[in-house]
């Protein structure tokens, strides 16, 4: 009896840089794991995603990170950062703080996708205010936004937690706010939900610098 292959979702960019950008090498490299009538979803943020064999699952993921492919799990985890497109600048707009802490926290699991998002300036074109966590380079620091939400009569601007951060202050509010919510959000209970239900308080009480 043959035995039938398995697939799973793989997220798939390019890292965090100059816009969302793809090389032709990298793009050679990913057909070699798909089969020929594939689909490939490319995502709002800035991802394809595509369905790759469970059992070479290691392999793939090595071989794309080799050509400068990131990798992320698809489901409930907290996503790449979405990015702005740092038109000002590497350093200036803080793009090591931006890789740093996509680092850090994706793919890690969550009650429920979460999307985190990041700007260079006030500007805001990475729009950080519209999704789960935000994150605005301001000057020498940065803000930290939750709750924001973009999609239908539910839309609504997220609220400003924290200013004047650090990187360090910055990395580990982020890291307690992803915390709480997973010890405190239900099953499947979208972020901005967890934030009316546990309290924008609560958890502005809870967190702390360190
Ligand atoms: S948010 Fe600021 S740094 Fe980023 S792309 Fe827009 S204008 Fe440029």
């Amino acid at each position: 009896m043959q035995i039938k292959r398995k697939y799973i979702p793989l997220a798939v960019n390019g890292g965090i840089g100059f816009g969302a950008k793809l090389k032709p090498k990298q793009l050679a490299v990913l057909s070699n794991y798909l089969e020929e009538d594939t689909e490939i979803e490319l995502t709002t943020l800035q991802q394809l995603i595509v369905t790759v064999p469970e059992d070479e699952l290691d392999e793939v993921v090595q071989k794309l990170e080799e050509v400068g492919l990131h990798t992320y799990p698809v489901g409930k985890f907290v996503k790449n950062l979405r990015t702005c497109n740092f038109c000002k600048g590497e350093l200036e707009e803080g793009m090591p703080v931006a890789k740093e802490l996509n680092r850090r926290i994706a793919g890690q699991e969550v009650p429920f996708t979460l999307r985190p998002a990041y700007t260079g300036c006030p500007i805001g074109c990475g729009e950080p205010l519209m999704n789960d966590i935000g994150v605005m380079k301001d000057q020498e620091t940065f803000e930290l936004y939750i709750g924001g939400y973009p999609k239908g009569r539910d839309a609504r601007p997220g609220r400003l937690l924290r200013k004047n951060l650090s990187p360090e202050e910055l990395f580990n509010l982020v890291d307690q706010i992803i915390e709480i919510y997973r010890e405190h959000g239900k099953k499947r209970e979208k972020f901005n939900r967890f934030v009316d239900r546990f309290g924008y308080k609560q958890i502005a009480d809870a967190i702390s610098h360190q």
